[in-house]
C-alpha cells in the first residue's frame, strides 16, 4: 500500500494542463488565466477631476488669495473636455480636466458669490496650489502593463479590472468537464420514500457542489445499481461528454458488490493505485483511462469519499488548470490526539484565529467515516501524520480548508 502523499504525487504526476481557450471575460469567472492579462488601454483613461469643486488656471492661482475668480460654466462626468479661459469653471467628480486646468479646488474650499447680473465669482477659503485632486491619465495602470498574471483565478475582483480596462476576453485553461457516478443498489435520490434497507444519496449531491468549487464542471451525473455493466457503460458516457474527470463512489472495497477495480479492467484502464495508508479512504482508487481521462474511485462512506474529492480530485484539477502544488495551513494543535502509527488520518477540524494572530486547531469528536454531521460543523481538515503517535498540543500541524480557498495564500518565510 502507498502513502498519502505518494498517492498525490501520483495524482499530479498524471494529470497535465488543460490546452488553453479565449473565454468572455463574464465566461472565464472561477476558471484559471493561462497566460497575463495585458493592458491596452490606461486607468484612467484620461486626467480627471476626482472632487466636486472648480477648476483653475494657473493664471487664477498666481492671483492674492481672497481674489474672487470669475466662474463660468460647468465640465461633468461624460462632458467632452473644453478650454479653460479667462474664467474658472465648475467641475464634477469623473469629469475629464479642461485643457488649461492647474488645479482642483473642492467645493468644501471656496464659496461662490452671485452678481446682481447672475455672474458669478469664486473665492478661496483655504490655499490650493497646483496639481491637487487631479487624478492622473494611466495612474492606476499605464496601458501595456501586465495587470494579472497567468495562474490567476477570475474573481469579481478581476472581473471589475477587465471591466474598467475593456478587455472582454481572456485566455484561460479550458474549463474540466467531470463527472459524477455514484453507485449503491441502496441509494436513493432526495426525498423519495425509503424502503427497507436503503438510504439517501448524500455523496452525488456533496460531489455536485464540491467540484465546481474546485473549478471543475460536473457534466454528467448518475446513481448506479451495484453493476459492472452498467458502470463500463456510465464510463463510457462519461467520457464521450467530454469529461476529464471521472469520479465514482462506492464498490471499491472488499464487498462483493465491489467491482470497479473489475469494471476498470474491461475498460482497459491503467490502475495507478487501489488502497492506501490513509483513513478515511483506505480503499480510493486512482486510475487513467485509455483516452487520457482520471478516474477516481472514492469508497462510498460519505468521509472518504469528501477526503477523496478534497485531496486527490483536487490535485488533480490543480494540475489541469496551471497551478502549483497546493500549500498547506499550519496551526497549532490545541488539545492532545493519539493515533495509530502507519497511516495518515485526515481529520474533521475546526480552525480558529487567536487575538495575537495564532491559527489554532482542534480536532473534532465523531472521526468515524460514516458521520456527516461534525463535517457540517467543521472548517479544516488536519493532516496526522503517516509516523506519529501521539502528537502533543502545541504541536504545528498541516492542515487545509475543508474547502479549497479560491485565492492563494503566499507563503512568508519566517524571518531569523
Ligand atoms: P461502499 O464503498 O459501496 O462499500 O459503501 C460504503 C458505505 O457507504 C455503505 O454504508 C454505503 O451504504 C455508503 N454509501 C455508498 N454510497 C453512498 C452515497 N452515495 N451516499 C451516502 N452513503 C453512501
Ligand atoms: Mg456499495
Amino acid at each position: 500500500m502507498i502513502s498519502f502523499e505518494q498517492a498525490l504525487a501520483a495524482v499530479r504526476q498524471r494529470a497535465g494542463p488543460q490546452p488553453d481557450v479565449l473565454l468572455a471575460a463574464d465566461a472565464a469567472l472561477g476558471h484559471v488565466l493561462a497566460e497575463d492579462c495585458i493592458a491596452t488601454e490606461s486607468l484612467p483613461g484620461f486626467d480627471n477631476a476626482a472632487m466636486d469643486g472648480f477648476a483653475l488656471s494657473a493664471a487664477h492661482l498666481a492671483l492674492p488669495p481672497g481674489t474672487p475668480i470669475a466662474l463660468h460654466g460647468v465640465q461633468a462626468a461624460g462632458d467632452a473636455r473644453f478650454t479653460l479661459g479667462a474664467a474658472a469653471c465648475r467641475i464634477m467628480t469623473g469629469a475629464v480636466v479642461p485643457e488649461g486646468t492647474a488645479t482642483v479646488v473642492p467645493v468644501e474650499d471656496a464659496t461662490v458669490q452671485t452678481a446682481a447680473d447672475g455672474s458669478q465669482t469664486v473665492v478661496l477659503t483655504a490655499p490650493a496650489s497646483a496639481g491637487m485632486h487631479i487624478r492622473r491619465a494611466g495612474e492606476d495602470v499605464p496601458a501595456g502593463t501586465a495587470v494579472l498574471a497567468a495562474g490567476t483565478r477570475l474573481l469579481p475582483q478581476h472581473r471589475m479590472l477587465l471591466a474598467a480596462l475593456g478587455i472582454s476576453e481572456v485566455r484561460v485553461r479550458a474549463p474540466v468537464l467531470a463527472a459524477v457516478l455514484c453507485t449503491g443498489a441502496e441509494l436513493v435520490d432526495d426525498h423519495a420514500a425509503l424502503d427497507d434497507g436503503q438510504i439517501r444519496n448524500s455523496n452525488g449531491p456533496y460531489l455536485r457542489a464540491a467540484l465546481p468549487a474546485m473549478g471543475a464542471t460536473v457534466a454528467l451525473y448518475r446513481r448506479l445499481p451495484d453493476s459492472s455493466t452498467a458502470y463500463v457503460e456510465a464510463v463510457r458516457a462519461a467520457e464521450q461528454a467530454g469529461c476529464r474527470i471521472i469520479v465514482s463512489t462506492g464498490a471499491v472495497s472488499m464487498g462483493v458488490h465491489d467491482f470497479v477495480p473489475d469494471a476498470l479492467r474491461a475498460l482497459g484502464a491503467e490502475v495507478v493505485f487501489h488502497k492506501l495508508q490513509m483513513r478515511p479512504g483506505k480503499p480510493t482508487l486512482f486510475a487513467v483511462l485509455p483516452s487520457g481521462a482520471l478516474l477516481f474511485g472514492l469508497p462510498g462512506n460519505p468521509m472518504s469519499c469528501a477526503v477523496g474529492a478534497r485531496f486527490f480530485v483536487q490535485a488533480a484539477l490543480r494540475q489541469m488548470q496551471g497551478l502549483p502544488p497546493e500549500r498547506p495551513l499550519r496551526a497549532v494543535l490545541q488539545a492532545p490526539v493519539r493515533k495509530k502509527p502507519g497511516w495518515t488520518l485526515i481529520q474533521k477540524a475546526a480552525l480558529a484565529v487567536s487575538d495575537d494572530a495564532q491559527l489554532q486547531l482542534r480536532v473534532l469528536a465523531g472521526q468515524e467515516s460514516f458521520r456527516i454531521q461534525p463535517f457540517a460543523q467543521a472548517n479544516a481538515w488536519a493532516v496526522l501524520p503517516e509516523s506519529d503517535t501521539a502528537l502533543e498540543a502545541g504541536r504545528v500541524l498541516a492542515c487545509y480548508p475543508l474547502q479549497p480557498a479560491l485565492v492563494e495564500w503566499p507563503c512568508v518565510p519566517v524571518s531569523a
